[in-house]
């Protein structure tokens, strides 16, 4: 028997919990995690001039230009680690690239198979990021209040120095929020319109989230 590969969205504020989920999700379905910001992160690490280009933007809390975004991914999209399908963590963020990532898909035969939708009230994302410390090191990401290190500011997980990244400072949570209203809530509409959007309650703790993703993927075939 062939399996068809399985496209899943994760759509939600920024601070919905999408990036746990989404790792939840890939290696439960063996589908490959594309987080955008992970990528874009991980240029600017290296000092790539894609990396240069995107730095003034996400520290501005604003969006990468649809162009830079796209070429990442379809380079993503097209490795042999995307055969079974992909899990995307903060992409679309816009129509445009909506649009782009459908047209990826169909060269390859495929589609968006589902779009999970995590809601969460806006003054629990404020809580959520601005109290987030990340390992810069091995990307684990703790929090003051409800994932505290065991030592204050070191990761847990590797020793490293743990830090607040520039986009999880109040004045920036509050434009990338501002942006989500703005360009990538109006997504919501464009998949609700094709009977792929499922949307699961973000607010509850992360395993019950898990739990209620899982229910609501399982009536998309693979
Ligand atoms: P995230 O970790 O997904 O919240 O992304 C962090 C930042 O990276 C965002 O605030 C944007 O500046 C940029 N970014 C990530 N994904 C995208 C995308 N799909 N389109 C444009 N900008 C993005």
């Amino acid at each position: 028997m062939v399996t068809r590969a399985l496209d899943v969205i994760l759509l939600g504020p920024p601070g919905a919990g999408k990036g746990t989920q989404a790792k939840r999700i890939a290696a439960a379905f063996e589908l490959l995690h594309i987080s955008t910001g992970d990528l874009l992160r991980d240029e600017v690490a290296k000092d790539t001039s894609l990396g240069e280009e995107a730095k003034g933007y996400m520290n501005r809390g604003e969006l990468v230009p649809d162009a830079l975004v796209g070429k990442m991914l379809a380079k993503r999209l097209h490795s042999q680690q995307a055969a079974l399908g992909c899990v995307y963590d903060g992409y679309p963020r816009t129509t445009a690239q909506a649009v782009l990532l459908d047209g990826l898909l169909s060269e390859l035969n495929r589609r968006v198979d589902v779009v999970l939708y995590l809601g969460v009230p806006d003054a629990d994302i404020l809580a959520r990021i601005t109290g987030r410390r990340s390992c810069p090191t091995c990307g684990a990401v703790h929090h003051v209040v409800t994932l505290p290190p065991i030592a204050e500011g070191v990761c847990d997980r590797c020793g490293a120095a743990l830090v607040q990244r520039n986009d999880d400072r109040e004045g920036v949570v509050r434009e990338r929020l501002r942006v989500y209203g703005e360009h990538t809530a109006p997504l919501l509409k464009y998949y609700n319109a094709r009977r792929i959007l499922r949307e699961v309650d973000g607010a509850v703790a992360p395993d019950e989230v898990f739990r209620r993703l899982r229910e609501a993927m399982g009536n998309v075939s693979a």
